[in-house]
């Protein structure tokens, strides 16, 4: 018996183990490899996602589309929020979140110098915790303050303003910028730097990972699906069908948390064998 059956893990139907041999017989060979992460990762943390049956906007309604426009209106009012719900129970439960195995084994395929770069939908701040490096925070980090002008941005512990002087402005040169969360609000552009990253990562990938992900929200969806059209194997990670699923080269239906030590530790044992 492989010794990942011990220690309580969940029993994978072979299918599944047949896909993890798969996806790492191709990962092995060091193909480019860029991810696409979604929320079902940050799910396996205990974050709850903002689609689907339990999620948060299915229960609570969604932010109103115009969300960054009420912004630009009316920044005073978002800031003199934040000042008193920053630590509403949604903020309380991704401040007590850890990485997960599914985090760990991603930075681990970024060590071997298999995975790239790694697009993550993900505001949580749980893959720069599992020591991820090239990492593209494409909805931001909730961790982070960002100029909606210049678009630098600064960790939240290091950035410091005057309460009674709201909106803080961004003090770079000139620019004045007004200064925002830098979680991307709904009909917000993404970051100019976050954009470009993300699409010279995914034109250079060889091979493409969409793990956790739903593909549904644009315009992180179009990086798998530019990937399926140019040809190049997809690996879809995910215990759910997504759109993505029919088009997939390989897709193991089974949590990431699950899946990518699995994959991790079968490229290692493929890597001795080469060697
Ligand atoms: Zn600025």
């Amino acid at each position: 018996m492989p010794s990942h059956f011990e220690n309580n893990e969940p029993v994978l139907e072979l299918d599944v183990l047949d896909a993890i041999e798969n996806a790492a017989t191709l990962l092995q060979t060091k193909p480019y490899t860029v991810a696409l992460a979604g929320a079902g990762i940050s799910k396996e943390s205990g974050i709850p996602t903002f689609r689907g049956n339990d999620g948060l906007w299915t229960k609570n309604g969604e932010p109103p589309l115009d969300q960054y426009q009420r912004f630009i209106d009316d920044p005073l009012d978002w800031w003199h929020t934040r000042l008193v719900n920053s630590k509403g129970a949604f903020a309380q439960t991704l401040d007590n979140a850890a990485p997960n195995k599914g985090h760990t084994a991603l930075a681990e395929l970024e060590k071997l110098g298999i995975l790239r770069h790694l697009i993550t939908q993900n505001i949580d701040d749980l893959h720069r915790r599992a020591g991820h490096l090239s990492l593209t925070e494409i909805h931001g980090n909730r961790l982070w303050m960002r100029c909606i002008e210049c678009g630098d941005r600064l960790p939240l512990d290091e950035f410091t303003y005057d309460p009674t002087l709201l909106p803080p402005r961004c003090t770079i040169g000139d620019c004045n910028g007004i200064i925002k969360s830098d979680t991307v609000m709904f009909g917000e552009p993404i970051p100019r730097a976050a954009l470009a990253k993300s699409q010279v990562e995914s034109a250079k990938a060889e091979v493409f990972m969409a793990i956790g992900t739903s593909a549904l929200v644009y315009p992180a969806a179009a990086y798998p699906l530019e990937a399926i059209q140019n040809n190049k194997p997809l690996i879809e990670i995910n215990p759910e069908v997504t759109q993505l699923s029919e088009y997939a080269t390989i897709v193991v239906r089974a949590p990431s948390g699950t899946a990518l030590p699995l994959i991790v530790e079968r490229i290692r044992e493929l890597n001795l064998v080469i060697q």
